[in-house]
């Protein structure tokens, strides 16, 4: 199929952007990478009078260590993220979550901030913005504001964005010294989108016991979901078989997935298990990442 026909506009700087954007309002769609919403428009599945292409810009490029924050601007390519030393001694998350993103081809033009736009319920970043406390840089000709990623994602493919704000740059706190970081994903092939992961981040303490726990579920819901009653089960304690056995247990309470065509909503819940089992053997291991101390 062919797309649709629509008008078409290069931002010649983030100001000329938000104006157009505030111009077309809910007409308009910004054209980052494309590797979203080409496919989209060929399938027909979004029809926008105006694309405002932003690719070109070049203050929405690269990585900037911020105080306690490293801010991820939005056109940095998933390429550049695996490539990049700051995302890797900083934000060991979403360098280990990044390989998980689709596929070569695909990884050399999508962007960060295309991906925190769609919100796809089986992405990859959505889960570790979550998991890391990350917030969202949205900027329009109305101003500028800072949303947190627990309070960004609303639902499917839905997003705190307003249509005429455009999504600038993500902030992720730095790593701590004591965190240790785990990504698994269950996919049909690698590159597809994920049936089921997790990202977490954990803090241990010099006893050897967790002090606080962030466990970002995706794919098992309409957004990424914090298990925070599975997390609660393992503050205060080492992670041994029981009470690895007890938190896989409590996130009967923390997720509620949907069956689907994929699957029924009880073997999701078992692959979220499964995945919570090796994530937290991995990070009592150190083997997932750990901050750079
Ligand atoms: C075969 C295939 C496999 C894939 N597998 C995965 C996968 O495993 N995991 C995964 O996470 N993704 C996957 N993707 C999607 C890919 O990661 C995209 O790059 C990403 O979702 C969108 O980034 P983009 O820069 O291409 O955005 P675009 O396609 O340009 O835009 C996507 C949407 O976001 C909006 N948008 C873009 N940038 C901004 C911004 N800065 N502010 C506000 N709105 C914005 C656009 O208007 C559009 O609605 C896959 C894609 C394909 C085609």
């Amino acid at each position: 199929m062919k797309a649709p026909s629509f008008a078409y506009q290069k931002a010649a700087n983030l100001e000329e952007a938000m104006q157009l954007m505030h111009q077309h309002g809910d007409g308009a769609r910004l054209l980052a990478g494309g590797q979203s919403l080409l496919p989209a428009l060929n399938l027909r599945l979004t029809h926008p009078q105006w694309l405002i292409d932003i690719a070109g810009l070049d203050e929405l490029r690269g990585e900037r260590l911020k105080g306690s924050v490293l801010e991820v601007a939005a056109l940095s390519t998933h390429r550049e993220l695996m490539q990049s030393d700051l995302v890797m001694r900083h934000v060991p998350l979403l360098a280990l979550a990044v390989p998980y993103v689709a596929h070569a081809a695909i990884r050399n033009r999508g962007t960060i901030g295309g991906s925190l736009a769609l919100a796809d319920p089986a992405a990859e970043y959505p889960a570790v913005a979550l998991a890391c406390a990350a917030s969202m840089r949205l900027k329009s000709v109305r101003g500028e504001r800072m949303v947190a990623a627990a309070d960004y994602f609303q639902g499917l493919y839905q997003t705190a964005l307003a249509s005429d704000e455009i999504l600038c740059a993500v902030e992720f706190p730095v790593a701590q010294p004591g965190e240790r970081f785990g990504f698994q994903e269950l996919a049909r092939r690698h590159g597809d989108y994920a049936m089921a992961g997790l990202a977490a981040r954990g803090q241990w303490g010099e006893d050897g016991k967790l002090q606080a726990l962030h466990l970002a579920f995706f794919a098992l819901g309409d957004r990424p979901v914090l298990a925070q009653k599975a997390a609660s089960c393992l503050i205060g304690q080492s992670i041994e078989p029981m009470t690895i056995r007890h938190a896989q247990e409590a996130l009967d309470q923390d997720l509620t997935p949907p069956d689907d065509l994929q699957a029924r909503a009880a073997t999701k819940l078992h692959w979220a298990k499964v995945l919570l089992g090796r994530v937290l053997a991995e990070m009592a291991l150190d083997k997932g990442a750990s901050s750079d101390e």
